[in-house]
């Protein structure tokens, strides 16, 4: 699939319900989606991997984005009831049930072993609505990935190299973005702002 329909593809998903501020529930635009996933892509094929496990899922788009560039299967882990009966249309939309599961709970809950695949995508809060909202992601995330964790965080992030270094893996920036807002958590009357955002790739020591 060319980045173009792909980022096209993304966009027309069911929106997230943005329901819940204390979730921090603000997504990936599709054009963001797309770039990131592309990258990801070119450098280390979803086809080649065991699947994906995608954190806070929101309505899918970063693990449908992996699945429509080949990724061979997704698992989906959100909180929020409603925002997963949005993630059930937009999988089905696009018919593929076949390769998705949805688990509708916490990331705290998840226990090693649990759950695992190759390739963990996640963007997941940022703690500015709650502090450290972010590191039960963090460390379910290590609990989930075999080979890689692809995060977007906050461009001022200055805790995830640390915090990778500590758990003995290895943490890149990879991309930076301006990320499309919606006005309700900009505290600006336009309808769209943007915020500085950054993705790092983080990989696991080889075992
Ligand atoms: N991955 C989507 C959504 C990101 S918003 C995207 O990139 O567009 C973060 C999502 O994480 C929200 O849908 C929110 O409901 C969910 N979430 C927040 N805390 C959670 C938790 N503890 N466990 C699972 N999901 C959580």
């Amino acid at each position: 699939m060319r980045l173009r329909h792909l980022a096209m593809t993304l966009s027309k998903l069911p929106a997230h319900p943005f329901r819940e501020p204390a979730l921090e529930q603000y997504g990936t635009d599709g054009e963001t989606a797309a770039r990131w996933l592309f990258s990801i892509n070119s450098e280390e094929p979803f086809e080649e991997t065991d699947g994906i496990i995608d954190l806070g899922a929101g309505n899918g788009i970063l693990g449908i984005g992996a699945l429509l560039l080949g990724a061979p299967n997704a698992v989906f882990v959100e909180i929020d009831s409603e925002v997963c009966s949005s993630l059930q249309m937009a999988i089905s939309s696009l018919n593929l049930d076949e390769k998705c599961r949805i688990l509708n709970g916490d990331v705290s809950s998840i226990v090693e072993g649990q759950l695992t695949r190759d390739l963990v995508i996640m963007n997941p809060p940022w703690g500015r609505q709650t502090p450290r909202a972010d590191r039960p992601f963090l460390d379910a995330a290590i609990k989930c990935a075999n080979d890689s964790i692809h995060l977007l965080h906050g461009r001022g992030a200055r805790h995830i190299e640390p915090w990778a270094e500590a758990a003995g893996w290895n943490a890149k920036r990879w991309m930076e973005v301006d990320l499309p807002m919606p006005a309700i958590y900009s505290h600006h009357t336009k309808k769209m702002d943007s915020t500085e955002a950054a993705m790092w790739w983080i990989k696991r020591p080889a075992r």
